[in-house]
């Protein structure tokens, strides 16, 4: 079962799966999960993040999110993936299997980043 069909959107119908390349080679999934508390579901791309974080990982490579239609990812989720990758590559799929692949600081100009606060000189972050 792929990750998209993993999905919990009832409330959408919008179901997303998302892959996180890792720098170690490993990919991290995730899928988007509502709640009937509408302001608490989380997308695909961050739960495949943070899937990703729990397991150790904070380099990347890239992203893949799948949908119906092929989105971008929301702003949410751009800033979160910024955090970690400025220049990770985001590959947005439909589920006829078209593919368009971006930078991800195209998709977030001027991005705020850690290197912004003087509070997190030390976070560590490939860019
Ligand atoms: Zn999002």
């Amino acid at each position: 079962m792929t990750a998209q069909q993993q999905a919990y959107a009832p409330y959408s119908g919008f179901a997303v799966g998302a892959a996180l390349l890792g720098a170690d080679g490993r990919t991290y999934t995730g899928c988007n999960v509502e709640n009937a508390s509408y302001g608490l579901s989380i997308c695909a791309e961050r739960n495949a993040l943070f899937h990703a974080i729990a397991e150790g990982q904070r380099e990347f490579e890239a992203v893949a999110v799948v949908t119906e239609n092929g989105v971008t990812p929301c702003g949410a989720c751009r800033q979160v993936l910024v955090e970690f990758n400025p220049k990770m590559t985001v590959i947005v799929a439909d589920t006829a299997g078209n593919r368009r692949v971006y930078n991800l600081g195209d998709l977030l100009l001027d991005a705020f980043g850690p290197e912004q606060l003087d509070s997190t000189k030390d976070v560590k972050r490939k860019t």
